[in-house]
């Protein structure tokens, strides 16, 4: 039997995703946001959750904070085609409100699925929700984002070794720009590890 490719497998989450009623936030979605980019990215960036134009268009960081992603990318040197970009749930909270943990938890299977197939070398969560989740679901000690942002986190997969990466987010950003040197800088680190040039 021919094993599906990570296209289908990826078509299939999205199929399912489309039709999760798991939890409340399918009630007012548009467009869920499965995730987009290359599905043999070493690279996974994880935000938090869709915003208003993320759902309208069912795409991952389109918006304000998706600009300013693209240019960090751009300054360090990381093609956003050549990287996989997601979220920790796939539907957008009302009024962009933070996701709840149930929330976070009845999507973590979408999550696993997306993460087994592109089977990344380094995770990178941004922001509070999103590293909270990975700090968890890999029983380290759950820590604030301004206490472990750029600090490289080796944790075992099942497809391997990983180092987890925390950021912070892009929207955090937007709101203190003072902090945008500090992710330009763990950026820079990040992209180290993605392809090779940094050690724990
Ligand atoms: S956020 Fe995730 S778990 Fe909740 S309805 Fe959407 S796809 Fe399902």
């Amino acid at each position: 039997m021919v094993e599906a490719s990570k296209k289908e497998k990826l078509e299939e989450v999205a199929e399912e995703v489309r039709s999760c009623t798991c939890c409340r936030l399918c009630e007012e979605r548009e467009n869920p946001v499965v995730g987009g980019g290359s599905l043999d990215s070493p690279l996974v960036l994880v935000g938090e959750a869709p915003g208003r134009r993320e759902d309208e268009q069912g795409k991952p960081f389109v918006g304000s904070a998706g600009k300013l992603l693209d240019q960090i990318l751009k300054k360090v040197g990381i093609q956003r085609d050549e990287i996989f970009i997601t979220n920790v749930v796939k539907c957008r909270p009302p009024g962009n409100r933070r996701p709840r943990a149930q929330e976070v938890e009845a999507c973590s299977r979408h999550m696993a699925a997306i993460l087994g197939i592109v089977a990344p070398k380094v995770i990178a969560p941004m922001g509070n929700s999103s590293t909270g989740y990975f700090m968890k679901r890999f029983g380290l000690r759950r820590s604030n984002i301004s206490d472990v942002h750029g600090r490289p986190f080796p944790v075992e997969t099942d497809w391997g070794s990983v180092v987890l990466f925390p950021l912070y987010h892009p929207a955090a950003v937007l709101y203190n720009r003072g902090l945008e040197a500090e992710l330009l800088v763990d950026f820079q680190r990040l992209k180290g590890f993605v392809y090779g040039t940094s050690s724990n």
